[in-house]
């Protein structure tokens, strides 16, 4: 049986993190994404990465291991894991967006103070968040070539 659950974290873009490795990251996410059956959302912002995975429980959880032994990025957060009836983003492999100084209030809708810190978000609100975040990059045309 296939419990569906989406998980969200937050962690910090590593200092040696290169424009090349977006490309790297994206590509591989969505060859193994699509074998696995895994939805969701990536965001790159003002240093962290924030991210929707989606798809059968034990297919996220072993995605975000081999994620989180990644030295791209370091000091990952769980910010959610929960059983969920319906995918957020069933139109994305991986989706990708990055802040812009555009789409910058969007970023901090949800934000006590004028910064975007995702690492010290709540569950709702980083749901929230992404789901936004999600459904504006739709209304502007999709994210899927946004690298
Ligand atoms: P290989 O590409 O053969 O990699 C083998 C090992 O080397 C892995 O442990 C990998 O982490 C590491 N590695 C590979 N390239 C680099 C590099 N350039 N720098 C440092 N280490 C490297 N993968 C997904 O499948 N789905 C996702 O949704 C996903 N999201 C990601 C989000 C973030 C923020 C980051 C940083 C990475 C993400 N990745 C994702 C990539 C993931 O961490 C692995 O690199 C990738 O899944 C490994 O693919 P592979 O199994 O084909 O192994």
């Amino acid at each position: 049986m296939t419990i569906l659950v989406r998980l969200i974290y937050a962690s910090k873009v590593s200092p040696q993190f290169g424009p090349m490795d977006m490309r790297d990251i994206l590509g591989k996410s969505r060859h193994n994404n699509t074998q696995a059956g895994i939805t969701g959302l990536l965001v790159m912002a003002d240093g962290y990465f924030f991210q929707a995975l989606e798809g059968d429980r034990s297919a996220v959880h072993q995605v975000y291991a081999k994620i989180l032994r990644d030295s791209r990025h370091n000091s990952s957060v769980v910010l959610s894991s929960a059983e969920i009836e319906k995918r957020l983003f069933t139109d994305w492999t991986m989706g990708y967006v990055l802040r812009t100084e555009k789409n910058r209030p969007l970023f901090l809708s949800y934000s006590a103070d004028k910064y975007f810190d995702p690492m010290s978000m709540r569950a709702q609100a980083a749901e929230m968040l992404l789901a936004d975040i999600g459904e504006h990059a739709r209304q502007i045309g999709g994210t899927e070539s946004a690298v």
